[in-house]
Order: structure tokens, then sequence, then C-alpha cells
């Protein structure tokens, strides 16, 4: 008996137990993109469907491209950990979690392959049209836990997904020398910078004062929209992507 998938996309089921009910009310309103950060693609999916490890997530792209669904889409896979999104805190009720199967940065980091990136693609437009999930609400999970996560990373396409109507994105702006702002520093501009992050909506206090959670959100805006040079630091080209970003800002609600 084949058991059927709830995409549209060419999947097959691969069930984990690790589940719940999502919150009452809660919309599915946006998808998260993760790695799976393990060794092989063959470990990650052993752990996401051991009960013992309490962590899953709807679906699975492995290199060669296949999709495997691991948790139905009504219900709430353990994907997002303690997270936040713009005022938002229990991401798994209102999500879609994706993996890739991707060594990340502790074992490894590498590119995403193509066939591995044309599935996201396919399995991403389908997932956000069938619940009409804006198109920025298509995060990475390092936007949503700054602190603790870095995953998919510096090397996923963002771009390609943006030109395939998936997710959004801003061209970076050319690194070149000019003001920057980093850890430790105090003022105006400091908040200036926060109250942009924040209405974006990363979790970041709003206090004039760069620290050290400023510093791991500055990281993950660089992570997501200025690849090229992941440091924490605010350079004239990671302010002025993230001006050009805030201008094409969409009100949500
Ligand atoms: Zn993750």
């Amino acid at each position: 008996m084949s058991v059927a998938t709830d995409t549209g996309v060419k999947a097959r089921v691969h069930p984990s137990p690790n589940h719940g009910d999502r919150a009452e009310d809660a919309p599915i309103d946006m998808l998260i993109l993760h790695y799976t950060g393990m060794q092989t693609g063959e470990e990650a999916l052993q752990r996401l469907c051991d009960p013992r490890s309490e962590v899953s997530a709807h679906y699975v792209v492995q290199e060669d491209g296949s999709i495997l669904q691991c948790v139905p889409e009504a219900r709430r896979a353990w994907h997002a950990g303690k997270s936040f999104w713009k005022g938002e805190r229990d991401i798994n009720s209102r999500s879609i979690g994706v993996e890739m199967v991707n060594p990340g940065h502790e074992f490894g980091y590498r590119s995403f392959a193509e066939p591995q990136i044309e599935a996201v693609i396919a399995l991403c437009a389908d997932v956000c049209a069938r619940h009409q999930i804006h198109p920025w609400m298509v995060l990475a999970h390092s936007d949503i836990a700054p602190s603790r996560k870095e995953d998919p990373g510096e090397l996923f396409p963002w771009d390609k997904l943006a030109a395939a109507g998936v997710g959004h994105y801003v061209e970076p702006e050319p690194i070149g020398s000019g003001l920057f702002m980093q850890e430790g520093e105090e003022g105006q501009p400091v908040e200036a910078l926060q109250s942009m992050l924040a209405l974006y909506g990363y979790e970041v206090g709003i206090n004039g004062s760069f620290d050290r959670r400023t510093r791991e959100v500055v990281t993950a805006f660089q992570r997501h929209f200025r690849p090229e040079k992941v440091d924490g630091v605010v350079d004239a080209s990671t302010i002025e992507t993230l001006h050009n970003l805030l201008s094409k800002l969409p009100s949500l609600k």
C-alpha cells in the first residue's frame, strides 16, 4: 500500500513519530528552511524519526533531489525549537519545516547540490501555494533563532529561490570601505539599526547598545542577505542592503 503525501511534488512518506497538535487557530503561514547538519543523510533521517530525539520536520530533501515526508502538514513538527519572528514564538505551530541534507558548519559545510535545490524550489512553491504562505514568511532557521542556529547557512541560494518565485531576496550591496558599527558601541545609530532589524522580524532589543544579541542578529541577517562576509560587523554594505530590503517590506497583515 502506498501512502499519500500532502504535496503535489514527487515525494514519498518516511514517517516520524515526532509531532503533535498544532496550537488551536494557528494558521500555517511560515516556511522554515534548515540543513540537517549531520555527517550523512541516513544518519539525519534516523535522528528525525527517532522518538528519543524529539526532533522532526515535515520534509527532508536529499542531495539527489528526492523528497521524503516525515510528518503530515496538518501536524506540528518539531523543527524550530526556541524561536521568534514578528512577535510569534510558537513557530512550530504555524510553519512547515523543510530539512535539506548537508553536513553543515560542524561536519563540512558544502554547496547545496543542484538537484537538491531544484527539488526544494518545487516543494516550497507547492507548499506556499497551497497554504498561501507570503514570500516574506519563507525564512531560515538562523533568522528565527539567531543565537542558536546557523542553518541553512550562507551557501544557500536564496537568489535562485526568489528567481523561481519562492521567498524574498534583495541584491547585496558590494563590500567596500565605509562606516561600520560593531559590538560594544552605543548610541542613536545602534538604536536605528536595531529598529530596522526588528521591523524586518528579528527578535532584538531596541536599546541603543550593540550587545551580543545585536551581533548575533546582524550575523543572521548577513548569512541570509549579504553572504559574502558574515562577521557580525555592520559595514556600509550591510546597512545599505538592510535599507534596500526594508524599502521592499510589504505590510503582511
Ligand atoms: Zn534547523
